[in-house]
């Protein structure tokens, strides 16, 4: 198993209990679907897997380890775990896409010349290769997340985590990204995919979650999933 919650309860420090004993198994080379309603739990989950937040009770394992919630665990964790966020503007905020993209593997002080290569492979795999210089506020919403994802990428992660992913898109962003998902999978990535949009998930999952009010309700190929609906 490369991805695991194991009995994952989460509590904001408001009171509100947003996860309650979930457990969540993703295998190597996986696409996962996580189906659920507005305020199920989703993004609470998925903020588990790289240790931005950590369970009240209950464990988050990474290629078998538990995620160490020290300051080396967690950069640890965040190379091998990267969560591409719903709305790209809480991600995209350098002068330029190359900048953006150049963020994380600056942050682990890659070389110069390491990092460049990075930001052009990614590029080149989300078609945007020739936006470098552009701001990101000047990309239309489909442009916006292929930068996010590239800027995940360039982190080279094993698993890929993202949060709605075609959300606010027409349907051709759409498709360009749930496309562009399907590739990266086939090149080895394991990829994570929450949304509340059911027509699209049993197309492309191999296995499918559905949550409701922090409790995984179903689970199973799309096709045990949706037997009976
Ligand atoms: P989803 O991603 O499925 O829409 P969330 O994980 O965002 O669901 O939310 C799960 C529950 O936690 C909801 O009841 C939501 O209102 C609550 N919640 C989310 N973020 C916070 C927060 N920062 N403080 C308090 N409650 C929150
Ligand atoms: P939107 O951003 O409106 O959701 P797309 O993401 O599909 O739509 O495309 C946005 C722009 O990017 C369009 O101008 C399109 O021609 C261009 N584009 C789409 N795919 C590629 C690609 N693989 N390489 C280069 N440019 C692309």
């Amino acid at each position: 198993m490369i991805l695991e919650a194991v009995n994952v309860t989460y509590e904001y420090p408001d009171g509100t209990r947003a996860l309650k004993g979930v457990n969540f198994n993703v295998e190597k080379g996986q696409v996962v679907a996580l189906l659920g309603p507005n305020g199920a739990g989703k993004s609470t989950l998925f903020l588990h897997f790289n240790g931005i937040l950590k369970p009240k009770r209950g464990q988050i394992r990474v290629e078998g380890e538990p995620i160490q919630y020290t300051k080396e665990g967690l950069m640890k964790v965040r190379q091998k775990v990267g969560i591409v966020f719903q709305n790209p503007d809480d991600q995209l905020f350098a002068p330029t896409v190359k900048e953006d993209v150049a963020f994380g593997p600056f942050n682990i002080g890659l070389e110069v010349e390491e990092i460049e290569r990075r930001v052009k492979d990614s590029l080149r795999k989300v078609g945007m290769l020739g936006f470098e210089d552009k701001p990101p506020h000047h990309l239309s919403g489909g442009e916006k997340k292929r930068v996010a994802i590239a800027g995940i990428l360039a982190m080279n992660p094993q698993i890929m985590v993202l949060d709605e992913p075609t959300s606010g898109l027409d349907p051709r962003g759409a498709s360009h990204i749930m496309r562009l998902l399907y590739k990266l999978n086939k090149e080895g990535m394991t990829i994570i995919i929450a949304t509340h949009d059911v027509d699209m998930a049993p197309l492309y999952a191999d296995k499918i979650y559905i949550i409701s009010n922090g409790e995984i309700i179903k689970e199973g190929t799309p096709m045990e999933v949706f037997k009976d609906v």
